[in-house]
């Protein structure tokens, strides 16, 4: 089995790890940063753009940049609350009802698991590079509270990136294996996870390797982003208030004001109050608008009452369902970079009255769970056992529209429960399994999973056909179905997978596309890749030749700074003419000339520092002619200056070869002579 890797694909970061000797760590990305804005873009090429290059034009270029994604993820259009929506690009239902993205520049709508792939991809590429092997498959976190659309719809998103699931595990669970995977003692741990976008809420029991989950929550709809809306809905309401303008319709002003609203809230976790500069957000009547306001710690928190309060349902579900009180917990494990608010830790120590660990890293320490987790499928990691529980009770409907709940929410799984339904009218020949995952009690007021037909009942009257239904759900919490007419034994079984934005033709036709144009991409990129080390060496070689003129003038190391600028012309010409076979071979030589500049300066220096070289200055042009560059290497190259200016680069002949072998010679003679 080739390399897992741990991925936590979060609302604002996300953050890839893997095992190494034992160990698991978190790979820095391609820009060196450990985590990597979950934000995909177009740029005004239409190139594809992820990470930290998409967030820095998601104000200038707001329409083709798309963050928060993860709220859209398996969400039909009629379960997104108007707070998602509240984002500066453009998002609409398709016929189907499915969350559609438009892009602008590529003249696209996409489905959002189709932009989350891209950042899978990038994630896995960047780790292929680092480890210099590739990566086939993963495991992926998603938030406990995910149903199974949402599971489904991760699960494609990186089947789109080329990526075979391994395990789709609880972001809470993977923050536990993170901090007791090497821990032999035994605990009651609450894990409280608030990320960019969703919270979670987990209790764990962990003794000797083995992690329990006794009870999970939590809330899709809330997040960091929620207390950022809070700060630009103040901000906007006061502008408008004063100038009649509401900055939240422009979406460059939306993305402006979102940023500044993240960036105080952050900061007001460490200081009381804190200034926020918009200049120029607007333009009225008598000329450009500006904010400037100051924002404490104490107005923000009244501003966020609210949303402290929904912070407080999942906690009191989750510990009536552990059946454990606070006093029960040992240890609190804080997940997320929202913990960081003083508001939200006082709100935990209200719960539980204990310091919170400060073994973990609230950034890191999903993906490295993630990392413990792949450890134990591929079997490197041994004596760890993970028992989680499926978040969200699963039913079907019933006469009169009920929900009867077959498997109840924090239900250990795998697991596989049976029932035994009948008809409800005589001769009834077929009847529809309907499926729903939630808590309510009528069945449409839960999150329908599918609906699927067993036909072929043989005439009876009303309740004597014995249909069984069975739930499987597997390790991933994904969900299989099966409906078995007892009498006749027909059986008919599907797996629900119609939550995602995208239909299984799609996602087949999407992933066909993806192969078809990944050879393609891939010499795209490469070409890319080419052409813009060529540019960094261009830059560098030009940076030397201006420094070595500066520091030893423009004769100080005249053949190795010819050598350069002849080569540094040909990398320009081929860059030029987009020649990219060419190129490669002239940047190898501009390669090997910088090296001989650069040996030759550090030379120069070393005789520089010498006292002999004082004397060797008196030897004045004899001094000049042994210590010319010729003698420093065989180049059969003549780079001297011709008439026009130009450099020669013509190959020097026998003679001229032989000439400079016996200068060479007595060169050695006299640099015995002189130092012995
Ligand atoms: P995560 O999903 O764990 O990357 O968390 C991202 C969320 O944490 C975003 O909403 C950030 O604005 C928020 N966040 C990060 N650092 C801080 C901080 N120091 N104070 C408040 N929120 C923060």
């Amino acid at each position: 089995m080739g390399r897992i890797v741990g991925i936590d694909l979060g609302t604002t970061n996300s953050v890839i790890g893997v095992l190494e000797a034992g160990r698991p760590f978190v790979i820095a990305n391609a820009e060196g940063s450990r985590t990597t804005p979950s934000v995909i873009g177009y740029n005004k090429d239409s190139e594809l753009l992820v990470g930290q290059q998409a967030r820095r034009q998601l104000v200038l270029n707001p329409k083709n940049t798309f963050s928060n994604l993860k709220r859209f993820v398996g969400r039909t259009w009629q379960e997104l609350d108007e707070n998602s929506l509240n984002v500066a690009y453009t998002v609409r239902a398709n016929d189907q009802e499915c969350v559609r993205v438009i892009c602008p520049v590529t003249e696209r709508e996409y489905a959002p698991e189709e932009l989350i792939g891209s950042i899978i991809r990038k994630l896995i590429d960047d780790a292929e590079k680092y480890l210099g092997e590739s990566i086939d498959s993963a495991v992926i976190t998603v938030p406990a509270y995910f149903n199974d659309s949402q599971r489904q719809a991760t699960r494609d998103s990186a089947l789109l990136a080329g990526i075979r699931v391994e395990r789709i595990l609880n972001e809470p669970t993977a923050a536990a294996l993170a901090y007791g995977f090497d821990k032999s003692s035994s605990s009651r741990v609450l894990v409280f996870d608030l990320g960019g976008g969703t919270f979670d809420i987990s209790l764990l029991q962990i003794s000797n390797g083995v992690f329990d989950v006794k009870a999970t929550s939590g809330d899709t709809q809330l997040g960091g982003n929620d207390f950022d809306q809070k700060i630009v809905d103040w901000l906007a309401n006061e502008f408008y208030n004063e100038h009649k303008i509401d900055l939240r319709r422009d979406r460059q002003s939306l993305q402006r004001l979102s940023e500044a609203a993240e960036k105080a809230k952050q900061e007001l976790s460490g200081l009381q109050t804190t200034p926020i500069s918009l200049p120029f957000i607007a333009t009225g009547s008598n000329g450009p608008l500006h904010i400037e306001a100051k924002l404490d710690r104490k107005k923000f928190e009244y501003l966020c009452t609210d949303l402290i309060d929904r912070l407080s349902i999942p906690v009191e579900n989750v510990l009536r369902d552990s059946g454990w009180s606070a006093e029960d917990i040992n240890d609190v494990v804080l997940v997320g970079g929202s913990t960081r608010m003083p508001m939200v830790q006082q709100f935990i120590r209200t719960i539980v009255p204990i310091t919170p660990s400060q073994s973990v890293n609230p950034d890191e320490v999903v993906a490295v769970g993630a990392a413990v987790q792949a450890g134990i499928i591929s079997g490197e990691l041994r004596d760890l056992l993970l028992n989680d529980v499926t978040p969200l009770s699963l039913g079907l409907e019933t006469v009169g529209g009920l929900m009867k709940v077959l498997i109840p929410r924090n239900t250990p799984i795998p697991v596989r429960q049976a029932d035994v339904f009948s008809t409800s009218e005589a001769n009834q020949s077929s009847v529809e399994i309907n499926v729903w995952q939630g808590e309510r009690q009528l069945a449409n007021d839960n999150k329908s999973l599918g609906k699927f037909k067993l036909s072929g009942i043989p005439p009876a009257p009303r309740g004597v056909p014995q249909v069984q239904v069975a739930f499987d759900i597997d390790a991933n919490g994904l969900l299989q179905v099966s409906a078995t007419d007892r009498t006749t034994g027909r059986k008919q079984s599907v797996s629900i997978n119609g939550g995602s934005n995208l239909n299984e033709n799609e996602v087949a036709k999407l992933i066909k596309d993806a192969r078809d144009k990944a050879d393609i991409d891939r010499k795209k990129r490469a070409s890319i890749d080419q052409r813009n080390n060529a540019l960094t060496l261009v830059a560098q070689a030009e940076r030397k030749l201006r420094d070595v003129s500066l520091e030893f003038g423009p004769y100080g190391a005249e053949r190795q700074q010819r050598a350069v600028e002849v080569a540094l012309r040909d990398v320009q010409e081929f860059l030029d003419n987009d020649d990219l076979v060419e190129l490669d071979m002239a940047v190898s030589s501009l390669q090997e000339a910088l090296f001989g500049l650069n040996r030759r300066i550090s030379a120069e220096k070393r005789t520089d520092n010498n006292p002999i070289q004082g004397i060797k200055n008196t030897f004045g042009s004899l001094k000049d002619e042994l210590f010319s560059d010729d003698y420093w290497d065989d180049d059969p190259w003549d780079y001297s200056q011709n008439d026009n200016g130009r450099y020669n680069r013509r190959e020097l002949d026998r003679r001229e070869l032989d000439r400079r072998e016996l200068d060479r010679r007595e060169l050695d003679r006299w640099d015995n002579d002189f130092y012995n």
